[in-house]
């Protein structure tokens, strides 16, 4: 479901180049739940990037889906990471001005009729525990909910794959439980691919498998079943 070969990925900066990614090779099966640990620098944001298709490589291959990342035009990329990804980050990321129903509608604002989305809105904030807030804006939020929001709006699209990019890092445990739980469903329920970044170990224990980076290198990826 997701495969990367001998990624290489560096950045220039000046007349430096940082090499953010040095070799990764990785391969994650549909319905996986994966964390991504490593210290701070070591290439855990480029890779998810990477995956997401939000970013080029140098040198290699990543596959999404049998869908060729590192061989697609900006356009193709739009349509996977709108059909297939759902993201979510740290900072929630939402829309300001926008309610949480319009937040959700987002992504398929202009694919989906507005009556059908507005519902389809409606019934994954509901999925959420937010049913009550549909016309709330994210400043009247807590942070948990506005997480929650950031969740629904990658659930519209009935993606295959969550990349989640330290999703709690800004949530109190109890906040960041719920979010936890939600992913989990995603996984267990939907047999969904979940991908998160997380400094958070004890997470890292909870998952099926733990990845973990360092300088640009996958150092060991451990696979467990769990009861
Ligand atoms: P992590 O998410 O583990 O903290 P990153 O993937 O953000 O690591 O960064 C890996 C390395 O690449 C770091 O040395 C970082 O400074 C560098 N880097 C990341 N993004 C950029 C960028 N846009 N421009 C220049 N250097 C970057
Ligand atoms: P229902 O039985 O009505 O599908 P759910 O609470 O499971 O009840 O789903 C509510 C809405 O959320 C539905 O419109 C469904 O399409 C959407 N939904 C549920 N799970 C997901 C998911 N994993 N990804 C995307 N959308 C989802």
């Amino acid at each position: 479901m997701i495969r990367l070969k001998d990624v290489v990925k560096s950045y220039k900066v000046g007349d430096n180049q940082i090499n953010a990614l040095n070799g990764v090779s990785l391969e994650l099966e549909e319905g996986s739940y994966a964390t991504i640990v490593g210290p701070s620098g070591s290439g855990k944001s480029t890779l998810f990037h990477i995956i997401g298709g939000l970013e080029e490589i140098d040198q290699g291959e990543v596959w999404v889906d049998e869908e060729p990342i590192h061989q697609l035009k900006d356009k193709e990329l739009a349509r996977i990471r709108r059909e297939q990804i759902g993201f979510v980050f740290q900072q929630f990321q939402l829309l300001p001005t926008a309610s949480a129903l319009e937040n959700v509608m987002m992504p398929l604002l202009n694919f989906t009729s507005s009556k059908t989305l507005r519902d389809k809105a409606a019934a994954v904030l509901e999925r959420v525990g937010l049913g009550d807030r549909l016309d709330h804006l994210p400043s009247r939020l807590s942070g948990g909910e506005q997480q929650r929001v950031a969740i629904a709006r990658a659930f519209i699209t009935e993606p295959k794959v969550i990349l989640a990019d330290e999703p709690t890092g800004n949530l109190d445990s109890e906040n960041g439980m719920k979010i936890i739980q939600l992913l989990e469903d995603f996984h267990q329920k939907d047999g969904g691919t979940v991908v998160m970044i997380t400094h958070d170990l004890n997470l890292a224990e909870r998952a099926e498998q733990k990845i973990s980076i360092l300088d640009g290198q996958i150092v060991s990826h451990d696979r467990r079943i769990l009861t």
